[in-house]
């Protein structure tokens, strides 16, 4: 009989929290999960399930707008956001409750509490001391808000979603994920959007093409103000005054910081332990999800690697059948795909040119710019871009990158067989289905000459 009241101890029920707790009961550990907001963590609360509902959202606009060539007509056409917040709130209290649930019905005990290390193996929640044979940290990230004169006037994705009506105006600082997608949707929703980003294109670590044409795409929608920053934020009660580094100012109803998220590591009790962090302030960790305190592991996003859900989810899994089970192989973060839900969608997966380059790598790119059947008569000037990347040595297709609508639909299949070693002769024999925008993958036959 162990002498820990635990066999695992799950701080944070959001993905990889979740996942491992869930994964760890099944495989007969006795498990604990204290979770002190709300369950489902970030992605199902305040990121990836609420921005897609509203990105569902704005699409309509769109395509309420390509409808009238193809003969649709209407008036009277009317955007309402409390309908659509409402509905996003029941739906997502719906996934709350399924998340606690799926840890109830696997045997795990809940906290619903705040958790703090008191040692190795021990926790502190509420007035409850626990004592756990394994911990592990998968509280996740905050956004972050650099300091500016007046930045307490500024939200951040957390407000957003809980924003009860429409701005007028919306000033949005940043240029990664989050900022590209939140301008792509409120500049559909009927606010008048600014973007406002420090670099010469937006979406940086992404390949330079596509950073090229969503930089463009999404001037066509929003005000986008570039190589500048905010230097201060003024309310003046009825409105925000945004001052720009280049002395520029504009008047906005709301200011979002789209600046980051960073581990949320503060008064964890880590000091109690030997676990340190990094110069970013996360978790370091080796390649097993062990800290320097040998009892305590960490995943997802308190972890400096990849802050994206499937990715928590899989080393949540990992620590999980590790613990319990047995010991896996390392954990693979090759031929990640990702998607980003700006308008139009990207989706990429392995290399970028860049980075193929960096690695020293000789690589061939074949791609194609092009203007998607449907707006021949939607008249939209939306472009879309395939391109792949193929090592010179191998012919296998080691960088997938994609505008288009539903471009993380089409590139989850491509990940697929770039994980199976897919050559570009594979993809070449590989029939299209026409006509569709994925047979491009299938279709690239010119090598861009460079
Ligand atoms: P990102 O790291 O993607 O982007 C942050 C942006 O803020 C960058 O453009 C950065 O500029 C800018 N920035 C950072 N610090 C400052 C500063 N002091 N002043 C001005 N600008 C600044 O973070 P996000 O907040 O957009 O998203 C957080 C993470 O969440 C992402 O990295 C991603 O992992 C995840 N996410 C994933 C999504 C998806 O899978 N679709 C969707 C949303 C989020 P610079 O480029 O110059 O550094």
């Amino acid at each position: 009989m162990s002498s820990y009241d635990y066999d695992f101890f799950v701080i944070g029920a959001g993905s990889g929290g979740v996942r491992a707790s869930r994964i760890a009961a099944k495989l007969g550990a006795r498990v604990a999960v204290a979770e002190e907001r709300y369950f489902g963590g970030t992605c199902v609360n305040v990121g990836c399930v609420p921005k897609k509902l509203y990105s569902y959202a704005a699409h309509f606009k769109d395509d309420f707008e390509d409808s009238r060539g193809f003969g649709w007509h209407f008036s009277n056409l009317h955007f309402d956001w409390a309908t659509l917040k409402n509905n996003k709130d029941r739906e997502i209290n719906r996934l709350n409750s399924i998340y606690k649930s799926i840890l109830d019905s696997s045997g795990v005990k809940i906290y619903e509490s705040r958790a703090r290390l008191l040692g190795p193996h021990h926790v502190q929640i509420g007035d409850e001391i626990r004592s756990s044979r394994h911990i592990l940290l998968a509280v996740g990230g905050w956004p972050y808000v650099p300091a500016f004169e007046g930045a307490e006037h500024a939200v951040t994705s957390n407000e957003v979603f809980a924003m009860e009506s429409a701005p007028k105006s919306i000033a949005i600082i940043g240029g990664g994920y989050i900022a590209v997608e939140f301008a792509s949707f409120f500049a559909r929703l009927g606010v008048d959007t600014t973007l406002i980003y420090r670099g010469s294109k937006l979406l940086r670590g992404f390949d330079e093409d596509l950073r090229d044409i969503i930089t463009n795409e999404l001037s066509r929608c929003t005000h986008v103000i570039l190589e500048s920053d905010i230097s201060k934020l003024r309310n003046n009660q009825s409105h925000l005054e945004v001052v720009l580094t280049s002395g520029c100012e504009l008047q906005v109803e709301k200011v979002v910081a789209a600046t980051g998220r960073r581990p949320l590591t503060q008064d964890l009790g880590l000091e109690n332990t030997r676990v340190q962090l990094n110069d970013k302030g996360a978790v370091k960790v080796d390649k097993d999800f062990r800290t320097a305190e040998h009892s305590v592991l960490a995943v997802g996003d308190v972890v400096d690697r990849v802050a994206l859900t499937p990715v928590a989810l899989m080393e949540g899994q990992w620590v999980a059948r590790s613990l319990f089970d047995k010991k896996m192989g390392p954990v693979s973060y090759e031929n990640l795909p990702s998607a980003v839900f700006c308008h139009p969608n990207l989706a990429t997966c392995g290399y970028s040119e860049e980075q193929a380059r960096a690695a020293g790598l000789t690589f061939e790119i074949y791609e194609n710019r092009f203007n998607q059947l449907k707006h021949t008569l939607s008249g939209s000037e939306e472009l879309s871009y395939a391109k792949l990347i193929v090592n010179q040595a191998n012919d296998r297709v080691i960088g997938a990158h994609l505008i288009a609508p539903d471009a993380g639909e089409l590139m989850q299949g491509i990940a697929v067989a770039m994980n199976a070693g897919a050559t570009k002769s594979i993809f070449d024999a590989t029939l299209g289905i026409h006509p569709t925008l994925a047979e491009e993958f299938v279709t690239l036959r010119e090598k861009r000459v460079t």
